[in-house]
Formats: structure tokens, C-alpha cells, sequence
């Protein structure tokens, strides 16, 4: 399987990083190693000094598929969780400034903790979904799918014309404004409309 992650989703979160807001989606890879399961711990990697937090609702691919439709997109997943786009910020800017890519900074092992998937379609209203992340019990981060720029089924049908998409494929779909630096000891809690689905602790 593969991890594909949507930057740059919300528009307030690419105006506090200084990044135009795009007109096609923008989107990343990170390997299946980068995947923290269970709430088990997240180790801080030493190759960076500013690891920050980036919430998103993460969606599980169900079916192979390339060239989908928009219309059709929502026929590719059944199951939708949250997760966190860990990003060594220091270190991306370094490949951003230089023009190089950013693998170093976003695809590192244990980059990628996601939290349990509720079925898609147990929530009241799919097209306004709310997430949160607290961190020592203070909310950082909120969002709503609907603040995104580009919804679900635009980025699965955008994806799909370059990349095939097979069952068991995560999505990141971005994150809303408010990401910040961790710290060792830091208790992540992530929520999907009040499910609490993701719980861990960075040492
Ligand atoms: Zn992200």
C-alpha cells in the first residue's frame, strides 16, 4: 500500500506557511513504513530540531481504480480516520529553499501515525466533517472537510490520473491552520466528530 498526502488543502493553513493557495491539488508520497499504528509511541527522529504536527482526516482507498471520475469517487472508499502528517519543518525548508524534494522531511519512519477508520457512511453528514487535535489536553488544531479547497472526490479523481489507486491506500486530505512544534512527552488525542480516534504520546 501507499500513503498520499494532499498539501496545502485549507486556505488558512497555506496562507500561515506563506504558500500561494493552489489551483490543482498538490499532493506527496510517504512510504508504508512511515505508518505508527495502535497509539503506539512516536519516536522524535533526530535528523530534525522542528518536527511539527499537521492533523488531517485520512481516507482508505477500497478498490482499484485509475482514471476515476469525480462522480464516481465516492464509490473508492468506505472507511474514513485521522492522522497525523508529521513534517520536519526545519529540514523541508532546507529542500524547499535548494528546489530539491522534500521526501527527508515528510516520509521518514513513524511519519505518518493514523488512528482507528469509522465507516463512512455512520456520520450524519459527510460533506461537513469536524477534526481536532489536542496536545496535553489544549486544542491546537480544528478543522471542517468542508474548509477544503479541494474535496474528497477532486483529489481522488485528480490522484487517479497519474496513480493507480489500489485497496488498503491511505489518503491524507490536508490540514487546517494552527500546526505548531512537538515536543518529548507531548500527548497527541485526535478527533473525528467527537470519535476520539487516535491517542499517543512522542518520547
Ligand atoms: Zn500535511
Amino acid at each position: 500500500m501507499k500513503i498520499i498526502c494532499i498539501g496545502r488543502n485549507y486556505v488558512d493553513h497555506a496562507k500561515e506557511l506563506d504558500n500561494p493557495v493552489p489551483k490543482k491539488p498538490i499532493f506527496f508520497l510517504k512510504p508504508d513504513t512511515a505508518l505508527v499504528k495502535n497509539n503506539e509511541p512516536f519516536y522524535y527522529p533526530e535528523h530534525s530540531s522542528d518536527v511539527q504536527y499537521e492533523v488531517e482526516i485520512v481516507l482508505k482507498i477500497s478498490k482499484t481504480g485509475k482514471n476515476i471520475s469525480e462522480e464516481n469517487a465516492h464509490t473508492y472508499y468506505q472507511e474514513i480516520g485521522i492522522g497525523i502528517d508529521f513534517t520536519a519543518r526545519d529540514v523541508q525548508s532546507q529542500c524547499k529553499n535548494k528546489g530539491l524534494p522534500w521526501e527527508i522531511s515528510k516520509a521518514f519512519d513513524q511519519s505518518a501515525p493514523i488512528g482507528k477508520f469509522i465507516k463512512r457512511n455512520t456520520l450524519d453528514n459527510q460533506e461537513s466533517i469536524n477534526f481536532s487535535l489536542t496536545i496535553n489536553g489544549e486544542e491546537k488544531q480544528k478543522g471542517n472537510s468542508s474548509d477544503m479547497i479541494f474535496s474528497f472526490e477532486n483529489i481522488i479523481a485528480y490522484i487517479s490520473k497519474f496513480i493507480t489507486l489500489v485497496d488498503g491506500d491511505l489518503i491524507f486530505t490536508g490540514t487546517p491552520s494552527g500546526v505548531g512544534p512537538i515536543a518529548i512527552n507531548d500527548h497527541f488525542e485526535a478527533y473525528l466528530e467527537g470519535n476520539k480516534l487516535l491517542e499517543f504520546v512522542v518520547k
